[in-house]
C-alpha cells in the first residue's frame, strides 16, 4: 500500500510522513533527498545548474541509494552517505532547479516506484499523488500558510545553532515553491483525489492522528 504526501516546503511532510510510517511499521521515504543528492553531485562537479544537456548526459554517473538505520533514511551519492550534507539552503535551491529538468525526474521516478515494489510506503514529495503513484491509496496535500512555514523553518535551524534570517528563509520558501509550481514537468499540484490537510493551526500529533484516521476510514489500514 502507499500513502503519498506532497505539499509545499516546510509544511511538515518528512516529520508527519516519518512518524506516520512509524506508527504504522511500513517504510518512509523522501523523495526531496534524492533531487538534493543529485544537486550536490552537480554543484561539487562545479557544472552550471542552466546546462541541461551536461546534468542530464551526467545522470549516467550518479547512483542514489536509500537505505535505513535505525529506522532513519540515509541517502548515498555514489555509495558516499550525503544525508547531512544535503541539508543547506545552496542545496534546497538547486534541488529545485534540478528538479525541472525530465532526465533528473525519470531517474528518479523510476526509482521511487521501484522502491515501493515490495514494501508498504509512506512517501513525501511533490508530484507522489500526482504523477509518480496515481493509484495512491491515500493522497494527502499538506500545506501551511507561508509565515507559518518560516515560522516552523526558522524555529528548527535556530534550534540547530544555525544564525538565520526570519526574511531569508520566507523569500527562499516563496521562491522555491513558485519555481516548484510553475514547471512544466510535474508541477507541483493537489491531485484531484488529494485530501487538503491545512496544518497552520495544527500540532504536528494532531495531524498525525488525523491522517491515520483517514488511512483507516478511507482504506481500511490497520493499527495499533
Ligand atoms: O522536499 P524537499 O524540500 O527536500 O525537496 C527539495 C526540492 O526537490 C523541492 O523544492 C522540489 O523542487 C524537488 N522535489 C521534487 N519532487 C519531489 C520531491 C522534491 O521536485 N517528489
Amino acid at each position: 500500500m502507499i500513502i503519498a504526501i506532497d505539499g509545499p516546503a516546510g509544511a511538515g511532510k518528512s516529520t508527519i510522513a516519518k512518524e506516520i510510517a512509524q506508527k504504522l511499521g511500513w517504510v518512509y521515504i523522501d523523495t526531496g533527498a534524492m533531487y538534493r543528492a543529485v544537486a550536490l553531485c552537480i554543484l561539487s562537479q562545479g557544472i552550471d545548474l542552466a546546462d541541461t544537456n551536461t546534468i542530464t548526459a551526467a545522470l549516467a554517473n550518479i547512483q542514489i541509494k536509500i537505505s535505513h538505520i535505525n529506522k532513519n533514511q540515509h541517502i548515498f551519492l555514489n555509495k558516499e552517505d550525503v544525508t547531512n550534507k544535503i541539508r543547506t539552503s545552496e542545496i534546497s535551491n538547486a534541488a529545485s532547479t534540478i528538479a525541472a529538468i525530465s532526465a533528473v525526474r525519470d531517474n528518479l521516478v523510476q526509482l521511487q516506484r521501484t522502491l515501493a515494489h515490495t514494501t508498504n510506503v509512506v512517501m513525501d514529495g511533490r508530484d507522489i499523488g500526482s504523477v509518480v503513484f496515481p493509484n495512491a491509496d491515500l493522497k494527502i496535500f499538506l500545506t501551511a500558510s507561508l509565515a507559518e512555514r518560516t515560522n516552523r523553518r526558522f524555529k528548527e535551524q535556530t534550534e540547530n545553532g544555525k544564525i538565520v534570517e526570519w526574511n531569508k528563509i520566507f523569500s527562499e520558501i516563496e521562491l522555491r515553491d513558485k519555481a516548484d509550481c510553475s514547471r512544466v514537468d510535474s508541477p507541483l499540484i493537489q491531485a484531484e483525489d488529494a485530501i487538503l490537510v491545512d496544518t497552520s493551526n495544527l500540532t504536528a500529533d494532531m495531524v498525525v492522528d488525523h491522517i491515520l484516521q483517514l488511512a483507516k476510514d478511507k482504506v481500511g489500514v490497520q493499527f495499533d
